[in-house]
C-alpha cells in the first residue's frame, strides 16, 4: 500500500485500541486512537489521571530521547510515541486523539506495522479541509561531529537515510523513501534495534524492563539474536527512515523538502525542525492543492517520461 501524502486532512473513522507491553514497565499498557477535527493535529491524553492531561505531539513537548521519545507536560509524561507517530504519517491521518491509559505508548513488535494496520482497519476519513505544508525555500542543515541532517527545497517529503556501524550484521546501508510514492511496507515492519550489552545494562538499572527479542532485533558482537533473524537484510535503515518520520511529525507544520540523513538519530532530527522553523525565511506556507497543482504543470511540460510515453504513442 502506498503511503499517503494527501491534499486535504484526514483522521480515523472510528474509534480503535491498541493493547501490548510497555517498554519500560514491562507491563501491560493500552492506548484508544479516536477521530478529531480537522487542524487539531495529533493530541495524547493521559487518560488515567483524575485530571487527565492533554499532550499536542509537538517538539517544545519532548522531554527526552533516551530509549524512547517521551513527551510530557505539567508532571504527565507519555513514552514510547515515535513508531505511532511515524504510522499516522505514513497511513495518512492527520487528526487523532490517542488516549493513553498509563505511562507508555505499547511497544508492540518494535514497528510502526501494527499501528499502521489498526488505522487502516479503523479506516481513513477525508475531512474535506486543505492542508497546509511548509514548503522549504533554502537548504537547512545541522551537523554533529560526522553525523548530518539536510534538508533540500523540493514539491515532495523525501527522505535519504545512510548508516554506517562497525558491526557484520549492519555495515553500510542507504534507503530512500518518498512519502505519498513508496510503499508503507518498505519501512513500517522494520523494528528497532540494540545491543545485547546494553540491554543488559539497562535492566540492572531497571530500565526497558519490556525490552526483548518480541520487540527489538538485539545484536551481540558477531550477529543478530532473534531467532527469526531478520525482516529485511537492510532491517535497520529502514528503521532509521521511520524513525526519521515521526519525529519530523513533531514540527509545528508538516513540510516538503528532500531531507538526507547521514548517522543521524532522534537528537539531530529535532534539531533539524528545530533550525527549519526557527528562521520563517526558510520555508513558505502553501495548501498542498497549490503544491500538488505546480507539480502537475511541471511534470506536464518537463518530464521526460512522459515525452517518452507520448512520442512512443506518435512513433
Ligand atoms: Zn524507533
Amino acid at each position: 500500500m502506498e503511503s499517503k501524502n494527501n491534499t486535504t486532512q484526514s483522521t480515523i473513522r472510528r474509534d480503535v485500541r491498541i493493547s501490548g507491553i510497555g517498554l519500560h514497565s514491562g507491563k501491560e499498557a493500552s492506548i484508544t486512537i479516536k477521530p478529531a477535527l480537522p487542524n487539531s493535529g495529533i493530541l495524547f491524553i493521559r487518560k488515567d489521571l483524575e485530571n487527565p492531561i492533554a499532550i499536542p505531539a509537538l517538539l517544545e513537548f519532548v522531554t527526552q530521547t533516551r530509549l524512547a521519545t517521551t513527551l510530557g507536560r505539567n508532571q504527565a509524561h507519555i513514552s514510547t510515541v515515535e513508531h505511532l507517530l511515524s504510522a499516522f504519517k505514513l497511513v495518512g491521518v492527520d487528526n487523532a486523539v490517542v488516549e493513553v491509559e498509563g505511562p507508555e505508548v505499547p511497544i508492540m513488535d518494535g514497528s510502526a506495522a501494527p499501528f499502521c494496520d489498526a488505522l487502516m482497519e479503523a479506516g481513513i476519513y477525508d475531512l474535506g479541509v486543505a492542508k497546509k505544508v511548509a514548503v522549504l525555500k533554502r537548504r537547512v542543515e545541522v551537523h554533529k561531529g560526522d553525523k548530518s541532517a539536510i534538508v533540500e527545497p523540493s514539491r515532495q517529503f523525501k527522505i535519504n537515510a545512510r548508516i554506517e556501524w562497525n558491526h557484520p550484521a549492519i555495515g553500510e546501508q542507504e534507503l530512500t523513501f518518498v512519502l505519498g510514492q513508496s510503499d508503507i511496507r518498505e519501512i513500517s515492519h522494520a523494528r528497532t534495534f540494540g545491543f545485547l550489552k546494553d540491554v543488559e545494562a539497562l535492566h540492572r538499572m531497571g530500565l526497558a524492563c519490556g525490552g526483548s527479542l518480541d520487540n527489538a532485533v538485539v545484536m551481540d558482537e558477531q550477529k543478530v539474536l532473534n531467532p527469526t533473524g531478520l525482516r529485511h537484510t537492510d532491517e535497520f535503515v529502514r528503521h532509521k527512515v521511520l524513525d526519521a518520520i515521526g519525529d519530523f511529525a513533531l514540527a509545528p507544520l508538516a513540510f516538503l523538502g528532500d531531507v538526507t540523513l547521514v548517522k543521524a538519530g532522534h537528537e539531530l532530527h529535532a534539531e533539524l525542525v528545530q533550525a527549519i522553523f526557527s528562521d520563517p525565511e526558510n520555508y513558505e506556507i502553501r495548501t498542498m492543492d497549490e503544491v500538488a497543482a505546480h507539480k502537475e504543470s511541471a511534470a506536464y511540460v518537463l518530464s521526460p517520461a512522459w515525452l517518452a510515453g507520448t512520442l512512443q504513442g506518435i512513433y
